[in-house]
């Protein structure tokens, strides 16, 4: 399975395509960090392939 991750631009921090699905906007996990991750980010041919192949990445 391919995985889609978001890597924070702020601290690095690696959000998997499923949290950021599932929240659209979230804070960034990450520690001390304020930056805000949303699901919109993530390329367009990211989104369309997650989406298109979301039922894999129910855990
Ligand atoms: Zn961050």
């Amino acid at each position: 399975m391919r995985i889609i991750t978001h890597t924070c631009t702020e601290c690095g921090t690696v959000v998997s395509a499923n949290e950021l699905e599932a929240n659209r906007v979230m804070k960034c996990p990450g520690l001390d960090c304020e930056n805000v991750l949303r699901f919109a980010d993530l390329p367009q041919e990211e989104r369309q392939f997650f989406l298109e192949h979301a039922e894999q990445y129910e855990l």
